[in-house]
């Protein structure tokens, strides 16, 4: 009875968001802490003063949103905050600072990232070679390459769990093909140098598109939008849903060329015109304005994340060394699902994933110090 097309799709699975209990919710990476006043004090703003707007369509460009990002993306050399893993924190770094001015006009805002990322999917991505992307990342990219029939080129990482970068570009260059990767990438919480991306993106085809997912950039990662002068193939894909405190917002974005911009907006005009609301630009509007809050936020999560790694490395887990949010780890002689199971047990969830290869692992996405002390009770004895 159903399209044809329905065989290909594969939906992504989020971290359970389950409502019959009170669970310490650490298995979608999302942030502990609450967006900034200031984005409370517009949202009750505008409610009191500009609520018939509600009864108007948004402006389909999103204009003040993409101004306000450019700026906050201009003012940090676009990194909220480099807090290395000591928890000093670079606040921008002058290697940070972007060597030309991101104008609007490279900017792309949308429903979420994932929203974004599949107008990039569609826009950049050819149906005819396969896409370039490491076995183990971001699980919506299968995905939608499945939904708009885009064959997938999974390149098995190292045995460190990081990229294999010369396998990753050889393969770009046998079929000529774009390349896509979560930097720093997830779920192995790894991060490559901007140096090493400098190169990897000046030995792949430079009439294909590289797209790179920053959606963890600013808990210790090396933001590639400076790149963004040197390569016009380049796009860099950034969300509102995890340093910026703002899941339940949902906005996200893509920062690159006017060009590769026009042919996002192409697609997503194609498909709805007006994603962003109101209320959403509202906020997204405030929080840009408010990057000390937010520069804060990502210093404490770095502490806590670092301070917890030490944990459980006591306690004889194998923690990869995470510039992300969340925690990648396993213990020998305890599988992964076991593991998980015993957490959820004592109130807490993480996220395990059955995907052969990283079956043994539990991703852990850091929350509050106090959140943290309770799950160090429950792994203690594990
Ligand atoms: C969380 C995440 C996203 C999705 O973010 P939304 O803006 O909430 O849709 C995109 N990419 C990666 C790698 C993520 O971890």
């Amino acid at each position: 009875m159903l399209a044809n097309r329905m065989k290909n799709l594969c939906p992504y699975v989020p971290g359970e968001q389950p409502s019959d209990r009170e669970y310490i919710k650490l298995n979608a990476n999302e942030n502990p802490f609450p967006p900034s006043p200031k984005v409370k004090d517009a949202l009750l703003k505008a409610v009191q003063e500009e609520f018939p707007r509600l009864s108007r369509y948004t402006d389909p460009d999103s204009s003040e949103l993409r101004n306000a990002i450019a700026s906050l993306l201009n003012a940090t050399g676009g990194v909220l905050c480099r807090a290395t893993v000591n928890g000093t924190l670079v606040f921008p770094e002058k290697k940070d600072a972007l060597p030309f001015e991101i104008t609007p006009d490279m900017i792309h805002v949308g429903n979420g990232s994932d929203e974004v990322l599949s107008h990039v999917f569609y826009a950049f991505f050819d149906d005819d070679r396969p896409l370039i992307s490491p076995e183990y990342s971001y699980s919506f990219y299968p995905v939608y390459s499945g939904y708009y029939g885009i064959p997938l080129k999974k390149i098995p990482l190292k045995n460190d769990w990081s990229l294999d970068v010369e396998s990753m570009i050889f393969e770009a260059n046998k079929n000529h093909s774009a390349t896509i990767i979560a930097n720093p990438n997830a779920p192995t919480a790894l991060t490559v140098s901007r140096q090493t991306l400098r190169e990897w993106i000046s030995r792949v085809p430079g009439d294909k598109p590289f797209v790179v997912d920053e959606a963890y950039c600013d808990f210790g990662g090396e933001s590639a939008l400076s790149l963004l002068s040197e390569f016009p193939n380049l796009a860099v894909v950034r969300t509102f849903s995890k340093s910026l405190c703002g899941a339940g917002i949902r906005l996200g974005f893509v920062v690159a060329s006017k060009e590769l911009i026009e042919a996002v907006k192409t697609a997503k005009n194609s498909f709805n015109h007006f994603p962003v609301d109101f209320l959403a630009s509202v906020s997204g509007i405030a929080a840009c304005s408010d990057c000390a809050y937010y520069v804060g936020i990502a210093k404490e999560i770095c502490r806590v994340r670092d301070d917890f790694s030490d944990f459980l490395k006591s306690k004889g887990w194998s923690v990869l060394d995470s510039r992300t949010n969340f925690i990648f780890a396993k213990k020998e002689h305890l599988s992964g699902l076991e593991a998980y199971k015993k957490i959820k047990a004592d109130g807490i969830l993480v996220r395990h994933f059955d995907s052969a290869g990283i079956e043994d692992f539990i991703r852990i996405s850091v929350g509050t110090k106090e959140q943290m002390e309770i799950l160090k009770k429950t792994m203690a004895e594990m």
